[in-house]
């Protein structure tokens, strides 16, 4: 299957099998560099034209991806003429097309029928839907609390989706258990040779594609979307493409408590993470720290002035190149920003903020979500009078508008004034209302 066997970079152990880390010495194990054909000799139409760098399948699953296209931002001017590498036109909508694209085909190649794996979303759609177009059912592990519009795309593909655990840690640990006792086929982002190889045609496109290239900025993560570049630019230079590496700038957040938007920072590979931090040096690159809550409306800008729709932790490098772009640091024509995953896996994210609410919940109306939060703010006794609650939702809707849903609520029995002060209308709940909040709390797991 291997063009050149993957080999451990501390010890020298050879090994057939795709992972990531040497059961000896726990060193990286990667493949040495692979010369492929001249750039004259390449017609690229999908990730699957690199054939050549890429293992050998007897029969290849693949949803043509890849070959994803470059486009300049034309409207923003804080960035004007940089280059997006747009990453969310794979299939279902991630570079992660790119890794299950081989791990199916090697799953195939194994013979099995049943796979799991565990991952916080864009991994897990992808797998599901490689997996059925391959005929193999999938089980997919996912931590609890995973956005609505992740878990709904899994199961469109017909994925089996299994909730388990507060991190995905705990989901990865999961779903090895699961595997122990099966003759499944275990497929998981991480620790895995074939994720590396099939993301890193992201970097041999990019040499393809961009005449001019100095830097590209890639969100970290992990770390494993960075070494794959660095891969796949290594395969460039060893086959003549390019003469030495574009300088890699590595986006990472502030921890904060927005950081879940990014899911792919949940995942710390120390490993790869001590590569990446050799990779940046070696190309001359930079660690950038950004914050997270500008990603948001970094994101937002992206769809309102060029018309695309990116999920919010891929933004990050859109936070940054704004920075680098003024310092002077780098020239927006020479760069290529990597745009991760789509704007679709997140959609709830966006309605909240669109709504000026903390959460949406699939199913519910603006306005019984808004009644629910005020019976939240009484229940919890953090307000119980239209002013303060108008204040506590964060002035979103009129002050009108609150009283409303208080006359409401009033009339369906759920809240009634206490007899505590005369001069404005307190609240409480009644029994009827603690009943049907506990029940929606239960219900939706809001809090
Ligand atoms: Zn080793």
């Amino acid at each position: 299957m291997w063009k050149n066997l993957p080999k451990c970079n501390d010890c020298g152990n050879t090994s057939r099998e795709p992972q990531l880390t040497c059961p000896k010495c726990k060193g990286l194990i990667s493949i040495p560099p692979i010369s492929g054909p001249s750039i004259n000799d390449l017609n690229l139409s999908s990730m699957w034209s690199l054939n050549a760098f890429l293992p050998n399948f007897s029969k290849p699953i693949s949803l043509v991806e890849g070959n994803t296209p470059l486009l300049p931002i034309t409207n923003i001017e804080n960035y004007q003429n940089l280059s997006l590498k747009l990453e969310f036109r794979n299939p279902t909508g991630s570079f992660r097309d790119r890794a299950c694209s081989l791990i199916i085909s090697d799953a195939v190649e194994k013979n099995v029928n049943n796979i799991i794996g565990a991952s916080t979303g864009s991994f897990s759609i992808s797998l599901a839907a490689y997996a059925a177009k391959a005929r193999i059912n999938s089980v997919n592990v996912v931590p609890q609390n995973l956005e609505l519009s992740k878990i709904e795309q899994i199961k469109v593909y017909g994925g089996i989706v299994v909730e388990k655990g507060e991190s995905v840690d705990e989901a990865i640990n999961h779903s090895l258990e699961m595997q122990k006792n099966s003759d499944s086929y275990y497929a998981s982002p991480e620790n895995n040779l074939l994720t590396i190889e099939g993301q890193k045609t992201i970097g041999l496109e990019l040499a393809l594609q961009k005449d001019r290239l100095d830097c590209i900025l890639v969100p970290r993560g992990s770390g494993s979307l960075i070494y794959s570049i660095y891969r796949g630019f290594e395969d460039a230079i060893s086959s003549g493409w390019i003469e030495e590496y574009p300088k890699i700038y590595a986006i990472s957040l502030e921890k904060t408590q927005v950081a879940h938007l990014a899911e792919s920072l949940e995942v710390q590979e120390a490993f790869l993470l001590d590569k990446v931090k050799k990779i940046i040096q070696e190309t001359e690159g930079k660690e950038i720290e950004i914050d997270a809550e500008s990603m948001l409306d970094e994101a937002l800008e992206l769809a309102k002035n060029e018309g695309l729709f990116i999920e919010p932790s891929s933004a990050s490098v859109l936070v940054a190149a704004k920075s680098l772009i003024k310092e002077k640091e780098i020239t927006a024509e020479s760069t290529v920003a990597i745009l991760s995953g789509s704007g679709m896996n997140t959609l709830n994210v966006y309605a909240a903020r669109l709504r000026g609410k903390k959460k949406i919940v699939w199913g519910l109306s603006e306005s019984s979500t808004t009644k629910f939060e005020i019976l939240n703010l009484i229940a919890d006794k953090k307000a119980d009078y239209g002013y303060f609650i108008w204040i506590s939702l964060g002035k979103n809707q009129s002050l009108q508008s609150i009283y409303q849903h208080l006359t409401e609520l009033e009339e369906k029995g759920l809240i009634v004034p206490s007899e505590k002060e005369v001069k404005r209308k307190h609240y409480e709940l009644t029994k009827k209302g603690l009943e049907t909040l506990v029940n929606m709390r239960n219900l939706i797991d809001y809090l």
